[in-house]
């Protein structure tokens, strides 16, 4: 299959780690968007929220108990971070392989302005 984060999981594109299970994959994000920036995907290739199931409530559980302990271990679980997940265009989805980021490590802005329209 021609996604790059299949590719990731399967070790055919390198990526520096940070978590794994049988079910979830972390990896730090190739343009870091602050100083904790960590990509946390499913095993299972499902594009996007779109498509998630309610046979996938497991390993969605599993991918927010991979945050939790991911931000632990980044020493940033009690200043705070931010987990993100883009869906299609207008959200600014680019990699059609369900993740989401962790990001942290400094003051992140708002992310609501004055933008409504
Ligand atoms: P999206 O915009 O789809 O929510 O986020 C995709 C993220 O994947 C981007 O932040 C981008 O930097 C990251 N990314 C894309 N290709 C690679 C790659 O080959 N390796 C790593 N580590 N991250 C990638
Ligand atoms: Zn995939």
């Amino acid at each position: 299959m021609d996604c790059i984060f299949c590719k990731i999981i399967e070790g055919s594109i390198p990526s520096t780690k940070v978590y794994e299970s049988d079910t979830v994959l972390a990896f730090k994000d190739i343009q870091p968007a602050a100083p904790v920036h960590i990509v946390i995907i499913p095993k299972k290739h499902i594009p996007t929220m779109n498509d998630v199931t309610d046979e996938d409530a497991a390993v969605i559980a599993e991918l927010f108990a991979a945050a939790r302990q991911i931000a632990k271990e980044q020493g940033i679980a009690e200043a705070g971070y931010r987990l993100v997940n883009n869906v299609n265009s207008d959200g600014g989805q680019v990699v059609y392989h369900l993740h989401v980021h962790l990001l942290g490590g400094k003051k992140l802005g708002a992310l609501v302005g004055n933008n409504a329209s």
